[in-house]
């Protein structure tokens, strides 16, 4: 089927003539003030931004409502993990519905802990995608696992769960799915999948705080979930990271491992035995938690903002030829973005490299980025499989680095990565519709004007 082809001024102008019902006053004002009409000159080649004012920054932070809490705290003196932490925990526990959820120093570390806790060790395989960040697949070789890359779904930026019984071998042990973006990876399928093979699956929900399947919260789907509250994210607290569960065996183990081996709850010996467990140290500070709180007050409204904002921007810029916006599987019920992600075709426009786009886009006063590069064939793996422990475990042919590249290929993620990914960052989603309307607006002069561009930039 030909895709329909019209420039935003054609829709605007149809839309209008409609009677407007389509737009909003903000994007009429912003469209006809600071849109294409002003100049079709694009930026990179001299012309006047589309956007000149510039976007929410990031974090946000209100003395008057946000200070009173981390101050008391500050002022007592007791810093380390104490009573905030613990309403920092009840209360993200709550806002989840999980049964239990303990805080850690950051993301990174809550899935080294539930891993760990989980059993997840020398000699495993355990499932990951190879679009996320770098922290996913750490977690994995820092408890001795190999990680088993499964392709990319392009449209979703997901892992692609039809493609994961493919990979299951006798070592498999585990899912690591993450929900990329705050876009929900397929869990419906993944569960089933695990249910059938007897898999742990630790979900990395970093970047999906309130992201839902079916109407539950991704995070709880699996064996456990983690999150990051570090700065960037969408409740940010400088650092900090949490693991939630309705196993409370599991919980009790992490909460040992993160303070040492000690003793709590069904981790427990003889009196005076001491420390019970291997651990680690990852106990969040009390202003952490503070500041925590003090953010969860507004993640739920804008989370809703962000929705909103990005369904609008998904309907402004899904017809503009080579422009393909994320897709969400079916039972999605909410994508909560910590980033705004589109593939960029450049055959639709004349052949102009992403890099060249990227910067166009950025020209017109849109900031951006190109994503993830690809994490299945990088030197960490090599130095990992290198190590003595590994060495020690895994047979000759599993540790060999061309061995492991052929394995691990994924050749839908290698196209994600180095040709089609674009994203936006998560605050840029905070404005209003003008703002949305500001992007899709820099698109399209783009798209109007590639061939200009070409020829202008080599
Ligand atoms: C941020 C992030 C992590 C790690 O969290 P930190 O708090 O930065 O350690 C892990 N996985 C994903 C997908 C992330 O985005």
């Amino acid at each position: 089927m030909k895709k329909k082809k019209y420039t935003r001024r054609e829709f605007i102008k149809q839309n209008s003539l409609a009677g407007g019902a389509f737009l909003t006053l903000g994007a009429t004002s912003s469209l006809f003030a600071g849109g294409v009409k002003k100049s079709d000159t694009p930026a990179i080649l001299g012309g006047p931004a589309v956007r000149s004012n510039g976007w929410p920054s990031w974090p946000i932070w209100n003395p008057e409502t946000d200070e009173k809490q981390v101050l008391e705290v500050l002022r007592s003196g007791v810093w380390s993990r104490s009573k905030t932490v613990a309403e920092f925990e009840q209360k993200w526990a709550e806002t989840v519905g999980a049964k239990r959820c303990l805080t850690t120093v950051n993301g990174t570390n809550a899935l080294v802990c539930s891993l760990a806790n989980l059993d997840i060790g020398f000699g495993d395989e355990v499932i990951v995608p190879p679009y996320t960040f770098i922290a996913t697949v750490q977690a994995i070789l820092l408890n001795g696992a190999m990680p088993v890359f499964v392709d990319t779904d392009r449209e979703t930026f997901q892992i692609d769960a039809e493609k994961i019984e493919g990979k299951i071998t006798s070592r498999t042990k585990a899912i690591l799915p993450v929900h990329i973006y705050g876009l929900p990876a397929d869990m419906t399928r993944i569960m089933e999948i695990a249910g059938k093979h007897d898999l742990v699956v630790v979900e990395d929900a970093c970047q999906a705080w309130l992201a839902e399947v079916g109407h539950q919260q991704v995070g709880t789907f699996g064996n456990a979930g983690c999150y990051s509250f570090q700065n960037s994210k969408n409740l940010p607290m400088g650092e900090g990271g949490a693991i939630v569960s309705n196993d409370e065996e599991f919980m009790d183990r992490c909460y040992s491992y993160h303070n040492l081996g000690g003793s709590y709850g069904s981790v427990s010996g003889a009196p005076g035995a001491g420390r019970l467990m291997l651990g680690n140290k990852l106990r969040l500070s009390e202003y952490q938690a503070a500041i925590g709180l003090a953010q969860l007050e507004r993640l739920e409204d804008q989370t809703r903002r962000r929705s909103e904002n990005a369904a609008y921007l998904k309907s402004q810029i899904k017809d503009i030829p080579g422009i393909a916006p994320y897709k969400l599987y079916n039972d999605v019920t909410r994508a909560v973005f910590h980033l705004f992600p589109f593939r960029y075709q450049k055959e639709e426009f004349k052949g102009l490299s992403r890099a060249t786009f990227l910067k166009a886009l950025r020209a017109e006063g849109i900031p951006n980025g190109d994503g993830y590069s690809t994490l299945n064939n990088q030197p960490y793996l090599e130095h990992a499989l290198s190590t003595k422990n590994f060495q020690q475990v895994y047979p000759s042919h599993m540790l060999d680095f061309d061995n492991f590249l052929e394995r691990n290929q994924c050749p839908e993620n290698d196209k994600l990565c180095n040709e089609e990914a674009v994203r936006l960052s998560q605050w840029m989603l905070l404005g209003n519709r003008s703002d949305m309307d500001d992007i899709a607006t820099a698109i399209e002069k783009i798209y109007n004007s590639a061939e200009k561009i070409k020829q202008s930039i080599s």
